[in-house]
């Protein structure tokens, strides 16, 4: 049985525990799901994961409207990706698409959250352009203002969801100052006239991910979120709220992969005797938990920090993300070499771990990005 004294650590209470316990339980009875087709997986996770209520914590009940608990966002993106990336995936987009409606929508523009929140909606969250990755505030895509709506133009890529979310949170420049201060955030409908799918885009661990068009996309001014030109400032509270989740779930990758290696090195005999007495695999199993349990304080102290009141989480959810991720990246390596040629077999467990954790270094802000953002709060606050 896999070490999950984790639990008990300080950060966490007993909801968290037993969210912990059942959610695993549910993951060994419906996980992993065939990916052969993973439009129709993630459309079969978010159907399941809402049918059996694990989205409900994705988005603010807008009855009964309480912050959202990053505890129990990262516990769950955590078990997740233990079972199954594509799980975690579909999990996650359903809180980046509608963050933004969560915590600056109207009781009106919240009604799309009675659908994502129980997996009648998916939802997706269009930030990056082609020309504006890292660099957000130099975004290209414009809205402009036409008599009681907006006119959205450009183009969104690597967005997540892309061809299967029923509804977009967009942002594009509305010009009310140059740079970050002149981008607005707007809920998008799938089904919008001039909203297209330019293009399908394939990457090493499959998910559903496209390029957007937008052609004089007509929008009423009532899906424009918060004010005019507060788009920017909502793109950064939504990732302040889910960048610590990004580590958490590369924590489940980790986890995973320490706990695939230990079970390989106890059942694997070479040069007579089990795998795991020889002290160069022990040494490889200690730098690897490790590393679990450096890149777990981190993440669990950036939820902790949030869910307690903190107003921004910036530093430390950065590090969270940063460490949790690129640790990971190493964790799963160490298990590649353990594993031998299982570790690189097609359809393996440990070959998915390999491919699945690479993007994660590089979307909601790369490992520079956050070492940059890390220095500038370290450095201000001296
Ligand atoms: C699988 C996947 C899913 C994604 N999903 C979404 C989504 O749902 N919605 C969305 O809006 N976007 C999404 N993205 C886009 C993602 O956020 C961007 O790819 C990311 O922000 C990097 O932008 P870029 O690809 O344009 O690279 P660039 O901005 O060109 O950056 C390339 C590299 O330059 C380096 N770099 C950049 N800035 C700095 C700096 N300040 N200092 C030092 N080095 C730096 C980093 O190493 C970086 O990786 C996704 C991307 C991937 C790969």
């Amino acid at each position: 049985m896999p070490d999950r004294s984790f639990l008990n650590w300080p950060f966490f209470e007993d909801r968290h525990r037993e969210l912990a316990e059942n959610l695993d339980a549910w993951c060994a009875k419906n996980l992993p799901v065939d990916h052969h087709d993973v439009d129709m997986a993630c459309r079969e996770l978010v159907a399941k994961l809402g049918r059996d209520g694990w989205l409900k914590p994705t988005a603010i009940d807008p009855d009964n409207p309480a912050p959202l608990d990053v505890r129990t966002l990262c516990i769950t993106r955590e078990t997740l990706a233990r079972h199954d990336g594509l799980a975690d995936f579909a999990f996650a987009m359903q809180g980046l698409g509608t963050g933004a409606i969560s915590l600056f929508g109207t009781r009106d523009q919240q009604r799309w959250l009675e659908r994502t929140r129980t997996g009648q909606a998916i939802s997706a969250f269009a930030l990056s352009e082609p020309r504006s990755g890292s660099d957000v505030a130099n975004m290209e895509m414009t809205a402009v203002r036409d008599g009681d709506g907006y006119v959205l133009s450009g183009e969104k890529t690597w967005i997540s969801n892309g061809g299967i979310a029923d509804v977009y949170t967009v942002f594009a420049r509305t010009g009310e100052a140059p740079g970050a201060k002149g981008i607005s955030a707007f809920i998008v409908p799938a089904e919008t006239k001039g909203l297209g799918i330019a293009e399908r885009l394939e990457v090493i661990a499959p998910h559903p991910l496209a390029r957007l068009a937008f052609d004089n996309v007509r929008v009423p001014a009532s899906v424009l979120i918060g004010k005019p030109g507060d788009g920017f400032r909502i793109a950064m509270s939504v990732l302040d709220v889910f960048r610590s989740t990004v580590g958490a779930a590369a924590l489940g990758f980790a986890r995973r992969a320490l706990d695939e290696s230990v079970r390989r090195a106890a059942e694997r005999k070479l040069f007579g005797a089990p795998m795991a007495e020889l002290q160069m695999v022990q040494g490889h199993i200690a730098d690897m938990a490790l590393d679990v349990d450096a890149a777990a304080l981190l993440v669990y102290r950036a939820a902790w920090t949030k869910d307690t009141g903190a107003e921004r989480v910036t530093r430390e959810a950065a590090m969270a993300k940063l460490f949790a991720t690129d640790k990971a990246q190493e964790v799963i390596d160490k298990a590649v070499q353990l594993h031998g040629g299982d570790g690189v077999r097609k359809g393996y467990i440990i070959e998915s771990l390999y491919r699945e954790i690479r993007a994660l270094r590089i979307y909601e802000g790369a490992s520079d990005v956050q070492k940059v953002v890390i220095a500038r709060q370290v450095m201000g606050a001296s």
